[in-house]
């Protein structure tokens, strides 16, 4: 059948369809929002699978978050029958991390290295300033961690980067210092993944040539908001024209919705682009599929405000529609109060769906106040961003613990829970502890011995209590680590007595059902340590096969369980609780949808980049709050705010809410807004200025707060209500697998004899998880590891 006649390409128009079925060639697709830029680009990786131009293993996509990876894998699977194994789609943090994973030795990092989210980060940089006494008015750790990140982004190791006086020879200093902590721990954090995995491409030749034949097509989503780095990986993992590269590029995005610039986001990378890669296409879409014209031209009209653009044309078919409602509240109290009104009457009075709405702010502080709203008129809605699931401080806790089982010399950890819940260790010991650590060059735990008296007693205790625990449950399931680490940590105890602990002993139970689920639904999470087993030793075989894999699972199959990366000296592999570990640090950056709940969406506008809604709610648009007072000085600082107004109108499909407050609570304190001059920049005739329902509108007490209010009670309708338990435990299996099963006595080659404690998963997939006295307990891939009965 001749490739155009497809039924993937119908319903595409012209522009998007050439854009699908370009040649195997570097091109740009340069265009508005809703334009169909993300659906091209799917459709084009379901295009090229099924015209057997490439195999899946030899596709590389970047989208922008977890969520939309998901959607992209769902989509592709539903389009086509596909093995979904060797198929390289995520975020840059989630592939870097799945990159390391496949190359930990080559990288210099333990096979099990643990991820810190931006608040480990911090708090590893504050640990520092205190061991080295650092000045932290003069240093303040927020800062540093700007610096260090900084620095990443644009490639930069201590000894790379530029030092001009007294001041930036510390902080250079204090990098140093910070990596040197980081890899004593086996830890990483975002951007190091990212400039980790850089280096190892550029300085290993091997890995990089590999890598270079194997993803015969590279996919970008949003390519306006990659920074140096991102794009630097790019280079390297495609190789220039010239390198003998094979690869085709194809990068989407829209220059008006870069808004990413305040994190170190180039848009000139796209020009970039098209110079260096000498890009042969490039595909303008200006038809918009998603919103009425009222909408689209409201953002339109907007962002010819701005003086910096590519210039691009964007029209809809889809006729007027309803006109743009603005609303003026007297107070952000009475804004929330008639967002939830409304959106009840969305739902109630004209069948709009719940999860259909989007409820939009500038800042994540906006959310609480709508949320406790909404709250108490018992609306089920959910947070993206903000205070996320495996941010909550219970839950931070708890992970320590769990991340203390898997390494007892991750010291972030340690010192998060050694005193929690309390047990007598003080600052004085604690100092004590980290000043005899730095002197023996060891970390915290193999310093515990050398501390006299009580506290030396008591740290000894904690450290214990640990390791006992590890004991315990070794040959556990993860729900039954989860659940003995609860009670023998202390920790439920203590959210028992705490008056205000009921919600947190909630979250933690949550956090056995997350694992549970991790476990069996995910199959060890996909995003978080998804990899062809040894892919170095394709390095060796023939080139990828072409066309659709033949042993591809039936459409509609749950995705396959991506293997976990083994060692293929001696099978080693990672823990089901070291790959949830990471699951978790990875997918505290970027919640995910859950399924099947009908909840209001509660996000930034920065999160809200590329999805879309029937009605969208934007809130506090009043200068100093959107656009943000710290780009009111600044004209390219401005500029990024209209880009931000831009994507939040261009979210919405039918229905169109603007709204703002004469003061707003924030930050402590009331103040008196004027409303936007973004307000201003819209076409009169798309709006419709509508006073709220309510009578008892205008009397609200404009100062009425809830600061120093506790968050809601979430409930059942609350953030975490993506974590829902799995409708049957899975039994464990005890039935050999490969020849071994639990209880055996097994000789490994490099651990010796040991005892098989569990044996999970089959075939290839097949795991054991082996006791090793001095080694310790190992999980091996039974297809790799040559283990032998004795007796
Ligand atoms: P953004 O810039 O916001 O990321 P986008 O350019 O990626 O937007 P998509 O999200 O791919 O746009 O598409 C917007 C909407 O239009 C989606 O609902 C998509 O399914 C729909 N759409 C795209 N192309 C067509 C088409 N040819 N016919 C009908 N609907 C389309
Ligand atoms: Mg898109």
């Amino acid at each position: 059948r001749a490739a155009a006649d497809l039924p993937l390409l119908a319903g595409l128009n012209p522009e998007q369809r050439a854009a699908v079925t370009l040649p195997p060639e570097h091109a740009l697709i340069l265009a508005g929002a809703g334009s169909g830029k993300t659906r091209v680009l799917t459709t084009r990786i379901a295009w090229l699978l099924q015209t057997g131009q490439v195999s899946p293993g030899g596709v590389l996509a970047v989208t922008f978050t977890n969520k939309a990876a998901k959607e992209m894998l769902t989509r592709l699977t539903a389009m086509l029958p596909l093995n979904a194994r060797g198929m390289w789609i995520g975020t840059f943090h989630g592939l870097c991390n799945r990159f390391l994973r496949a190359h930990y030795k080559l990288a210099h990092l333990p096979q099990a290295f643990q991820i810190l989210d931006t608040q480990d980060q911090l708090s590893a940089i504050k640990r520092l300033c205190k061991q080295f006494q650092v000045d932290e008015e003069r240093f303040p750790p927020k800062q540093l961690q700007w610096f260090i990140s900084g620095c990443k982004e644009d490639g930069l190791r201590p000894p790379d980067v530029e030092v001009r006086d007294a001041e930036s020879r510390k902080k250079v200093e204090i990098y140093q210092l910070y990596e040197d902590q980081c890899q004593r721990e086996g830890v990483v954090d975002f951007g190091e993944l990212m400039l980790r995995s850089y280096e190892l491409l550029r300085d290993n030749d091997a890995v990089r040539e590999h890598y270079r034949r194997r993803f015969r097509h590279i996919l970008i989503d949003e390519f306006q908001d990659t920074n140096k780095l991102q794009y630097a990986w790019i280079k390297m993992i495609a190789g220039l024209p010239g390198e003998g590269s094979h690869s085709a590029i194809l990068a989407v995005g829209d220059d008006d919705q870069s808004i990413y610039a305040f994190r170190g986001a180039r848009v000139g990378n796209m020009a970039d682009f098209v110079r260096e890669f000498s890009v042969q296409h490039q595909i303008k879409l200006e038809q918009n599929y998603r919103s009425h014209s009222n909408i689209l031209d409201s953002a339109n009209a907007l962002i010819s405000h701005n003086q910096r653009r590519l210039g691009k044309n964007l029209r809809t078919d889809a006729g007027a529609g309803e006109p743009v409602r603005v609303v003026e509240a007297p107070s952000d109290f009475a804004e929330a109060e008639w967002v939830v009104d409304e959106l009840r009457q969305l739902v109630k009075g004209e069948g709009y769906e719940r999860k259909e709405i989007a409820v939009l702010y500038r800042s994540n502080a906006q959310s609480r106040v709508i949320e406790t709203q909404l709250f108490n008129a018992g609306v089920p809605y959910r947070v993206y961003g903000g205070l996320r699931f495996f941010e909550r401080a219970e839950i931070k806790h708890a992970l320590a613990y769990l991340r203390l089982l898997e390494n007892p010399r991750d010291d972030t950890s340690f010192l998060r829970v050694v005193n929690f819940p309390p047990r007598g260790i003080g600052a004085r010991t604690l100092e004590q502890l980290q000043d005899a650590a730095r002197a023996a060059g060891t970390s915290l735990v193999d310093a515990v011995g050398s501390l006299p008296g009580r506290a030396g007693a008591n740290l000894g205790a904690f450290v214990a209590k640990v390791d006992v625990l590890r004991e315990q449950t070794a040959g556990c399931t993860l729900r039954e680590i989860i659940e003995q680490m609860l009670e023998s940590s202390g920790l439920i105890e203590h959210y028992r007595a705490d008056r205000e602990g009921a919600d947190r002993i909630e979250n933690l139970e949550e956090l056995a059902s997350a694992a549970e689920s991790f476990v069996t639904q995910e199959g060890f999470g996909r995003d978080a340590v998804a990899l062809p087993v040894d892919e170095t030793a394709e390095l060796t075989q023939s080139p990828a096969s072409q066309g659709l894999d033949p042993d591809a699972p039936l459409l509609n199959e749950p995705l396959p369980a991506p293997p976990l990366p083994v060692d293929a000296d001696t099978g080693e592999t990672l823990s089901p609780l070291a790959a949830f570990l990471t699951h978790a640090a990875l997918e505290a950056g970027d919640n995910q949808a859950q399924a099947g709940q009908d909840a209001v969406q509660l996000m930034s506008v920065h999160a809200s980049k590329g999805l879309e809604f029937d009605a969208v709610f934007i809130t506090g648009l009043e200068e100093g709050l959107f656009p943000h007072e710290n780009s009111l000085s600044d004209h390219d600082g401005l500029e990024e705010e209209r880009r931000l107004m831009y994507v939040a109108i261009t979210r919405a499909r039918r229905r169109l809410y603007l709204s703002h407050a004469q003061t707003r609570m924030l930050h402590g304190q009331t103040r008196y807004h004027i409303k936007s001059r973004f307000l201003e920049e819209l076409p009169e005739d798309a709006l419709k200025w509508i006073t709220p329902r309510r009578s008892g509108f205008a009397d609200m007490p404009a100062s009425f707060s809830i600061a120093g209010g506790a968050r809601p009670a979430w409930g059942n309708s609350g953030i975490h209500s993506n974590f829902s338990a799995p409708a049957a435990l899975p039994a464990r299996k005890t039935e050999p697998s490969h020849g071994i099963a639990a209880g055996q006595q097994v000789f490994h080659n490099k651990f010796g004899e040991g005892k098989v404690l569990s044996v999970q998963g089959e075939g290839d997939d097949a795991r054991a998880q082996v006791s090793f006295g001095r080694h310790g307990v190992k999980w091996l891939a039974l297809a790799v590891a040559k283990l032998t009965v004795v007796e």
